[in-house]
């Protein structure tokens, strides 16, 4: 059987229900990523991310994964380069994933994994997420991709402190060189945009060595440090192999969390 959901039936997606499978959501976004990678950076992520998992752990559980959400809410001074297709409120992407996850619930789902590969969206999915517990008492998983990837990203860097800014820099252009080298322009990265803004409440890189730092601070790149590309952090440094070492500990660390999370059966209600 496919592990697409929306390549199988009707009768077939009851079954599907009924075994308890386990749904992926890959969520990216449509926007800028610098003169060298494409407008869809976050949507490829997300569902290569999604597609490599499921082939991973379908041997051991029943698992979906859905096409992927490839539209979502960025912060207007995105939109300074063309491209940008965002909604205007970041409600309506709040309503939007929450009318997803009601939609899979009452069919009968009850462990879904969001699979996000777009910086602005943790909150508003997390809000989806909590609003779904709250109605259905069911909890779905919120996870961020480039968040996988931290327990090898400082070991496989190659960028100076600020290469790795979260938004086109060495790790999201080392993992599209992994995922679809075609679509990355080498020739046109520069290394204008690294994060020079470091401190220990606000690191300016996802791989930061800064010691005791502190977690749990919100506080927009966009808001902290200027751009001038389009770009955080420095994609010059980055190559293929590191994507790929990147990309396979995402895999790993999907693996290990959905297991616990599949497996996990306590509940307040
Ligand atoms: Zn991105």
């Amino acid at each position: 059987m496919s592990i697409y959901y929306y390549q199988l039936t009707s009768p077939e997606i009851k079954k599907a229900a009924e075994k308890n499978s386990l749904i992926l959501l890959p969520v990216g976004q449509v926007e800028e990523h610098g003169p060298h990678l494409p407008l869809e950076c976050d949507c490829i992520i997300a569902r290569e991310t999604s597609r490599a998992v499921a082939e991973n752990i379908v041997s051991e559980l029943p698992v979906l994964v859905l096409p992927t959400v490839w539209t979502a809410y960025s912060v207007r001074q995105v939109a300074r380069w063309p491209g940008l297709i965002s909604f205007k409120e970041p409600e309506t992407m709040i309503q939007m994933i929450y009318d997803i996850l009601a939609s899979l619930i009452e069919d009968g789902f009850k462990k879904i994994v969001i699979v996000n590969a777009h910086g602005n969206n943790p909150a508003i999915l997390e809000l989806a997420s909590r609003r779904i517990g709250s109605d259905y008492n069911v909890f779905p998983a919120v996870t961020y991709v480039l968040g996988m990837s931290k327990t090898i990203g400082p070991e496989v860097r190659k960028s100076d402190m600020g290469g790795c800014g979260g938004h086109a820099g060495e790790e999201e252009t080392a993992l599209l060189l992994h995922l679809t080298p075609d679509l990355v322009h080498m020739e046109r990265a520069t290394n204008e945009d690294i994060v020079r803004y470091q401190t220990r409440f606000f690191p300016g890189d996802i791989y930061s060595d800064i010691p005791d730092r502190v977690s749990g601070i919100f506080w927009s790149t966009w808001g902290v440090a200027a751009s001038k590309t389009g770009v955080y952090g420095d994609p010059t440094a980055a190559i293929a192999e590191t994507g790929n070492a990147l990309f396979k500990e995402i895999i790993k660390n999907y693996r290990e969390f959905i297991r616990e999370y599949y497996d996990h059966t306590e509940s307040s209600a």
